[in-house]
């Protein structure tokens, strides 16, 4: 029986090339690789993805409990502001754990030293091209900046945590924004024995230099005499996964517009955060469309497309790259049906391995 729609599909097939060049880097770079739950957290796909990498970093204390259940490995905990009530269970299930503040560092750092402890840096210079992901956008609370600030706590530390970069796929680019971190933190790099890189490095673009930037990352690591580790997201899953929707119907108003069983704000929401229209392929053929979701939002709009036969009510669709910021950020938003969760295994069958009903939804709000 076909699987009804919507559905996310995560291709394990396109999952794995991703992870062999995450592994290859690895190898080349001797930088350990964290998966960064806040990107992609279906743990149905870990089985596969923990042979490939270190362990998983997270960005709340949910994010690390996931991360140490489901996925094991070295499990590191990062939060940009730790409640007083949440940072002993933060402990208890983390390997590492990051403070993103000197105040935060002071007020809880004491109950975490047990296990190694981190300060983000901020150095203020980024590859993001979006003032709403900036980490060094004007007044950011993403870390401390001030290298006096940082020194004056570094007994206190293990590490740094660095995330700068955003769907980076310029080599020469990273290795300028790595050169201004030297400049400015170098004295401080040497008195701790891990320096995390953070995510946002696109190493498994097509053409990327990989050979390239594992050596950049190994004389990083020598350089300093640290450990380096990444905390890839998007990279990991890039190619990885799709909406699968289906055609409910059909107007023309202007244009032909076709409306689906999903939703961007409630399934694909950075398409909207960031104005970005999804990808169709292959958007070719004779009659164009203009792609909707199903809620009362004016602006429920995936994209315009080119197809090659009239779009009908029953046309199944498949929206690309969504398998990064989908899963981990969709919502019951209109209480439209939320999307299940299936994956395509190696060997080309596929299995839901996650439904949502309407006791979803009534859970989700009391
Ligand atoms: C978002 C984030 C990541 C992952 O970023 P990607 O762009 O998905 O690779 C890693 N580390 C930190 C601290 C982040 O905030």
């Amino acid at each position: 029986m076909p699987i009804q729609t919507p559905y996310y599909l995560v291709d394990m097939g396109a999952l794995q090339a991703n992870l062999q060049q995450a592994a290859r880097l690895r190898e080349l770079s001797g930088a350990k690789i964290q998966l960064a739950l806040k990107c992609f957290a279906t743990w149905a796909a870990f089985d596969l993805m923990r042979a490939y990498l270190d362990g998983s970093t997270s960005s709340s204390l949910y994010e690390l409990k996931l991360g140490r259940e489901k996925f094991g490995g070295e499990t590191h905990a990062y939060s940009v502001a730790w409640a007083g009530h949440e940072i002993d269970e933060a402990v208890a299930h983390a390997d590492k754990i990051i403070f993103n503040s000197v105040s935060q560092l002071e007020r809880l750092g004491a109950r975490a030293a047990a296990i190694p402890r981190g300060l983000r840096l901020n150095p203020g210079v980024s590859a993001s091209g979006y003032d709403l992901a900036d980490p060094a956008r004007p007044f950011s609370r993403l870390g401390e900046s001030d290298p006096a600030r940082a020194e004056a706590v570094i007994e206190q530390l293990d590490g740094f945590m660095i995330h700068n970069n955003c769907e980076n796929r310029d080599f020469a680019r990273f290795d300028r924004l790595l050169g201004q971190v030297e400049e400015r933190f170098a004295p401080l790099l040497e008195r701790v024995s891990w320096v995390s890189l953070g995510g946002g490095i696109h190493f498994t673009a097509a053409g990327y230099p990989l050979e390239a930037l594992a050596a950049r990352l190994r004389r990083f690591a020598q350089r300093h005499g640290v450990q380096v580790y990444l905390e890839p997201g998007e990279a990991l899953v890039q190619g990885a996964g799709s909406l699968e929707v289906t055609v409910l119907d059909t107007l023309y108003h202007g244009k032909h517009l076709a409306i689906v069983d999903a939703a961007t704000e409630a399934h694909m929401p950075d398409l909207l955060l960031y104005g970005a229209a999804a990808r169709i392929e292959p958007n070719r053929g004779a009659h164009r469309y203009m792609v909707c979701g199903k809620t009362c939002l004016a602006g429920d709009v995936f994209g315009e497309y080119d197809f090659p036969e009239p779009l009908v009510p029953g046309s199944r669709l498949s929206l690309r790259d969504a398998a990064g910021y989908t899963m981990v950020k969709k919502n019951w938003f209109n209480g439209v049906a939320m999307p299940a969760i299936a994956l395509k295994d190696l060997d080309g069958g596929i299995r839901v391995v996650r439904e949502f009903g309407y006791q979803d939804f009534v859970g989700s709000l009391g």
